[in-house]
C-alpha cells in the first residue's frame, strides 16, 4: 500500500512526501484507512518507533474542519517531551493545511502563552493531563466540541499516576466522539479505561508487539553484581563511538551512575524525574545534538526520546517487567539502522534472561567483558585513526625546524612510541593487570550467590584501602541510608569549602557512611569546613580515614557543637512534597535545595575536567584511585 492509496487529502500527502515517508508502516496501513472510513473507537497496540504518531495524527488531521476555530481533537500523552514531539510531528503533517493550528500544553512552562495560543482558535490540542486540567479549570480550554480524543502511551500515563486526571478529562468531553487509544501494553488499568470510555473499539496490533525490532542484536555480559559499573566502563571503552542510553531502575541509581561516569571522564549525563524541567531540557538538548554520548535514564524519563541513530541501549539493571526490556531495546535499531541492546547481568539472573528470550523470540548472545588488552588495542587504534584523519594546521610549519632539531635523535619507531605513550600511558596503566570480570552462569539457571557474597567481602576490602598517592581519604558519617549520593557529596564539599573547587577523587558511598579522597593540600579545608556542618538535617562528621581499617561509623557528634550550618538539605523534603504543578511531566517540582546542590556538583565535576576524549577522561581519573 502507498500513501496515495490511503485516501488522505493531497495537502497531507504532499507534507509526508516532504518528510520522506514513502510507504506507510504496518500500523499506519491498518489504522489510516480504517480511521478515514469509520467513526468507531480504536485500540492500537504499538510502541514508539512504529510510526504510531502518524497512524493517529494523519487521519485526525484529515478529518479536522479547518474553518471551525475551536478544539476538535485532543491528544493526551504522559510527558512534556512526548507532547512537544507529537506537536512537532503534527505541525509537519499540517505544513500545507492552511488555517490549521496546533497547541501544545504541558507543565513546567509558563501557562500564559499556552492560554494565548488556545484563544487564537486552535483546532488540535496536544497536552499532558495535569496541564490540561489546569486549563480546563481556568476555563481556557473547552472540550465541548471535541470530536477526537487520542490517548497516546496510555499505559505510561496510568503508570505515572494520571488515572484520575484522565477520568476527569474524559468526563469533560462529549459523549459523541471518536476515541483512539495507543498503548504499548494492555495492563488491567488500560482495559478499564477502554471499557469505561470506548464503544465497541476495533483493536489492531502490528506484528507481535513483544518481539522488538528485528535489526537489534541482543547481547548480555555476566558479571558479579559488584562489578556492574566496571563492566559498564569497559563496554563504553570498547565502543568509543557509542551514542546510547544506559537504563537504570531508580532515580537514585541513575544519578549515581551518571555521576560516576562523569567523574571518570565519560561524556555522560543523567535524565530522571528529580531534575527540574530546565535541567532535563538542557540534558536532552545536548543528547539530541550528540554533544552528549551517553544518557543515563530511568524508563519514564526516557519516554518521548525520539532519536533514530542510537547505537546502543544498555540495561544497567534489568526491569522487572520483560515488556519494558522490549521497549528499551526498541530505542535502538530504528529507521533501518542497526543497534545493540546490552544487558549487564549477574549470575543470579539466568532465569530472567531465559524469560526475556522467550518473549522476544530471539537468542541473547553471551559476550565476554573485554579485558584490558582488548580495550587498549581498540582505544589505541582510535587514537591512531584520529591522528591520520586530523587536518594538518600549517600554522605549525614555522616551528617544524626547531621541533625536528629536538627530535633528531629519535628514529621513526621511537618517535611513534614516544608520541603514543605521551597520549596513552595513563590508559595503559589503568588497564594494566585489570582483572577478568566475567563470571560463569547460564541462562535459565541461577547460580547461587556465593560469588556475589564473596564479592561483597572483596568489595569492602577494596573500599578500605589506602588513598591514592598524594591524597587523603576521609570518612563521612552519611551514606545511602541518608540519601547521600556522589553528586550530593561533591556539592556538600563544594559548599562547605566555599567553592574552592576541590578536585574530589574516589568516592565510596556505603549504606551508613561514605569515604572520599581529596589531594592532601586540601585536608585542612575539608576538616575546618565540613565538621559540624549540616546536611539534610544530619550533622556532618568528617574524619581522616585510618586505612586500611574501615572507620567505624560512630555517627555524628564528635566535636560537640550541634546546630551547625545547614546546606539546604533540610528543605529538600519540604519543597519536594509541596507546591509545584500537579503535572508530573512538568517541572516546577524541583526543590531549591537539591537543585542548587546539583548545580554545584556539576560545576565541581566540570572543574575536574569532563571530556569525552580518553585523555580528558584520564586527566580527570588521574585524580582518583584507579582500580579495575
Ligand atoms: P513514532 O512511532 O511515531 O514515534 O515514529 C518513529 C519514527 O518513524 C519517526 O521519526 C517518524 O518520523 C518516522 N516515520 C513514521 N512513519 C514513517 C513512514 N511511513 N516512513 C518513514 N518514516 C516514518
Amino acid at each position: 500500500m502507498t500513501f496515495s492509496e490511503t485516501g488522505l487529502n493531497k495537502n497531507i500527502q504532499k507534507a509526508i512526501t516532504d518528510l520522506g515517508f514513502e510507504t506507510p508502516t504496518p500500523i499506519q496501513q491498518e489504522s489510516i484507512p480504517y480511521l478515514l472510513e469509520n467513526e468507531t473507537d480504536l485500540i492500537a497496540l504499538a510502541q514508539t518507533g512504529t510510526g504510531k504518531t502518524a497512524a493517529f495524527g494523519l487521519p485526525v488531521l484529515h478529518k479536522i474542519e479547518v474553518e471551525r476555530k475551536l478544539p476538535q481533537a485532543i491528544i493526551l500523552c504522559p510527558t512534556r517531551e512526548l507532547c512537544l514531539q507529537i506537536a512537532k510531528d503534527m505541525e509537519s503533517f499540517a505544513k500545507y493545511t492552511k488555517g490549521l493550528k496546533i497547541t501544545a500544553v504541558y507543565g513546567g512552562a509558563s501557562i500564559m502563552p499556552q492560554i494565548k495560543s488556545l484563544k487564537s482558535g486552535t483546532q488540535i490540542v496536544v497536552g499532558t493531563p495535569g496541564r490540561v486540567i489546569d486549563l480546563i479549570n481556568r476555563k481556557s480550554l473547552r472540550l465541548q466540541d471535541i470530536e477526537f480524543v487520542v490517548l497516546d502511551e496510555a499505559d505510561e500515563m496510568l503508570n505515572m499516576g494520571f488515572k484520575e486526571d484522565l477520568d476527569t478529562i474524559l468526563a469533560e468531553t462529549p459523549a459523541e466522539k471518536q476515541t483512539l487509544l495507543f498503548s504499548a501494553t494492555m495492563p488491567k488499568e488500560v482495559m478499564r479505561i477502554s471499557k469505561n470510555y470506548m464503544h465497541n473499539p476495533k483493536t489492531i496490533e502490528v506484528a507481535s508487539r513483544n518481539e522488538g525490532a528485528k535489526n537489534v542484536e541482543h547481547h548480555y555480559y555476566m558479571v558479579n553484581a559488584r562489578d556492574r559499573y566496571k563492566a559498564l566502563r569497559r563496554i563504553c571503552d570498547v565502543n568509543p563511538d557509542i551514542y546510547g542510553i544506559v537504563f537504570c531502575r531508580t532515580r537514585r541509581e541513575t544519578a549515581e551512575i551518571a555521576d560516576k561516569l562523569m567523574q571518570d571522564g565519560y561524556n555522560a549525563d543523567a535524565i530522571h524525574g528529580e531534575l527540574s524541567q530546565a535541567q532535563r531540557d538542557h540534558v536532552m538538548g545536548r543528547f539530541r545534538k550528540r554533544k552528549l554520548q551517553i544518557l543515563v535514564a530511568t524508563d519514564v524519563a526516557a519516554r518521548g526520546i525520539d532519536i533514530n541513530e542510537l547505537t546502543h541501549v544498555i540495561n544497567y539493571n534489568l526491569p522487572d517487567d520483560n515488556e519494558v526490556y522490549v521497549h528499551r531495546s526498541g530505542r535502538t535499531g530504528r529507521a533501518g539502522n542497526k543497534g545493540t541492546s546490552i544487558i549487564i547481568a549477574h549470575s543470579r539472573e539466568g532465569r530472567k534472561l531465559k524469560s526475556i528470550e522467550k518473549m522476544i523470540k530471539r537468542e541473547l548472545t553471551l559476550m565476554k567483558v573485554p579485558n584490558g588488552d582488548e580495550i587498549c588495542q581498540i582505544q589505541l587504534m582510535k587514537l591512531i585513526d584520529k591522528v591520520v584523519s586530523t587536518d594538518v594546521n600549517h600554522q605549525i610549519d614555522k616551528y617544524i625546524p626547531s621541533i625536528e632539531e629536538k627530535l633528531a635523535h629519535l628514529d621513526k619507531e621511537e618517535l611513534i612510541k614516544h608520541f603514543v605513550s605521551a597520549e596513552f600511558n595513563r590508559f595503559l596503566s589503568f588497564y594494566k593487570n585489570a582483572p577478568d570480570l566475567n563470571v560463569t552462569g547460564s541462562k535459565g539457571n541461577d547460580r547461587n550467590d556465593r560469588g556475589d557474597r564473596k564479592g561483597k567481602r572483596g568489595d569492602r576490602g577494596e573500599r578500605t584501602g589506602h588513598a591514592e598517592a598524594g591524597h587523603t581519604r576521609f570518612f563521612i558519617n552519611l551514606g545511602r541510608e541518608k540519601d547521600m549520593q556522589a553528586h550530593n557529596l561533591i556539592g556538600l564539599i563544594n559548599e562547605c569549602t566555599r567553592n574552592r573547587n576541590i578536585p574530589v577523587g574516589k568516592i565510596d558511598i556505603m549504606r551508613k557512611f561514605s569515604f572520599f579522597e581529596v589531594p592532601k593540600d586540601f585536608e585542612t579545608d575539608i576538616l575546618s569546613g565540613m565538621v559540624d556542618s549540616n546536611w539534610n538535617g544530619n550533622r556532618v562528621n568528617v574524619e581522616v580515614s585510618q586505612a586500611p581499617g574501615v572507620k567505624s561509623p560512630r555517627g555524628g557528634g564528635n566535636r560537640g557543637g550541634g546546630g551547625g550550618r545547614s546546606y539546604g538539605g533540610g528543605d529538600r523534603k519540604r519543597s519536594n512534597s509541596g507546591g509545584g504543578g500537579r503535572d508530573r511531566s512538568g517541572g516546577g517540582r524541583s526543590s531549591g535545595g537539591s537543585s542548587s546542590r546539583r548545580e554545584s556538583s556539576t560545576s565541581s565535576r566540570r572543574s575536574s575536567g569532563n571530556s569525552s576524549s580518553f585523555k580528558g577522561r584520564f586527566n580527570a581519573a588521574a585524580k582518583r584511585k584507579r582500580r579495575d
